[in-house]
């Protein structure tokens, strides 16, 4: 095959070299813990909800496995409990369209209490949740795990992934809604081989990406009529000295529509992966979140990531990591969530990772 000079010119010249200057960062906020004891693994999952109303008055939305959905301010203030059942994963969508007319955001979650999925509407003026389901979606697998919604853009349908602690995993369809409740279908079900939680769709491009904890981040079309065909993503395994089972949460950072980051939590040495969003996935470095204001990170589940605007505090978006172990001074509270403004991030590396902001 003939490659044009131009054409393999202008591939080089899009592969930025990034040089990795440091490895740690640190937070600037904490969340409240979760009211589940300390001694129990209990925080999970954030989720980042922008109000793109009122960017300050965005939200935080963690899910405690043992009792329900917790809301937190860009402070870390508890704003709100929802005892929706034992939620293991969380996730945001924005601008379902309601058969009322009006459209909503969503949040979704993965529920163990009765292997069901959780879908609330987000009213952006009173900040509250409400349940879009009138009956509840139980799912078939054997115990439900992690959780990512998919919206197709050009077709405006919002689907739903869910796995497993077996490998398993549904792929869900948001039916159309009747006044302002809806329905989930099941769409196709498919296998990650072995224990897989983290999940995340990246809308603008079409893939999902699974975190398959002992062995590598998959990749595969998230368009039902598609194949899924897995993709290993390269050094998002053993093969990399800096990844140490379990993978754990995944987040995209987008800095437009086509490019930003992949970032994977690494439980077993504590660290953040990033890789590019584009192309194949190049693997860039690895930072973990050390004590300083507030303590260090640990032990982490999920991940979210945003590169909007969300007030003077947060210019460039954020980063939110579940912390295993929560210490304040001597002692060891319950589980919470580190808040960690992007630019940091971003500085770890030169040049410095994208920022998108304002
Ligand atoms: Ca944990
Ligand atoms: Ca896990
Ligand atoms: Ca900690
Ligand atoms: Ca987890
Ligand atoms: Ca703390």
């Amino acid at each position: 095959m003939l490659v044009g000079f131009t054409a393999g010119c202008t591939r080089m010249e899009k592969q930025v070299a990034y040089v990795q200057t440091d490895s740690i960062v640190y937070a600037v906020a904490e969340t409240a813990p979760v009211h589940s004891p300390d001694s129990e693994d209990a925080a999970d999952d954030p989720a980042i909800w922008v109000n793109y109303n009122d960017r300050e008055n965005s939200l935080i939305i963690g899910t405690d496995k043992k009792a329900g959905l917790y809301v937190y301010d860009l402070k870390g203030n508890q704003k709100g409990f929802y005892p929706v059942g034992k939620v293991n994963n969380v996730d945001i969508r924005y601008g379902f369209p309601l058969g009322s007319g009006k459209k909503t955001d969503l949040v979704g979650a993965s529920n163990r209490t009765d292997n069901s999925l959780v879908l609330l509407a987000i009213d952006p003026y009173t900040r509250t949740f409400t349940n879009l389901l009138p009956e509840k979606v139980f799912s078939s697998l054997t115990e439900v795990y992690g959780f990512s919604f998919y919206h197709d853009r050009k077709r405006n349908r919002y689907f739903a992934f869910v796995c497993a602690k077996d490998g398993n995993a549904e792929q869900w369809e948001i039916q159309p809604p009747i006044g302002e409740k809806t329905g989930m279908k099941l769409i196709r079900t498919f296998n990650f081989g072995s224990q897989t939680e983290g999940l995340v769709v990246d809308d603008d491009l079409g893939y999902l990406y699974a975190a398959e904890e002992d062995n590598c981040i998959w990749k595969i079309p998230a368009d039902p009529e598609k194949d899924p065909l897995k993709t290993r993503i390269a050094l998002s395994d053993s093969l990399n000295p800096r990844i140490k089972y379990d993978l754990e949460g995944l987040a995209i950072f987008k800095k437009n529509s086509k490019k930003g980051y992949l970032i994977a939590s690494v439980q077993g040495n504590n660290t953040f992966a990033v890789f590019e969003r584009e192309g194949e996935n190049r693997y860039l470095g690895s930072f973990s979140v050390g004590k300083d204001v507030f303590d260090a990170t640990e032990d982490t589940d999920g991940i979210d990531v945003t590169s909007e605007y969300l007030g003077e505090e947060f210019p460039y978006g954020m980063l939110v990591a579940q912390d295993g172990f929560n210490h304040n001074g001597d002692s060891l509270d319950s589980q919470n969530f580190k808040i960690i403004p992007w630019e940091r991030v971003s500085a770890l590396f030169s040049p410095n990772l994208e920022r998108k902001g304002k």
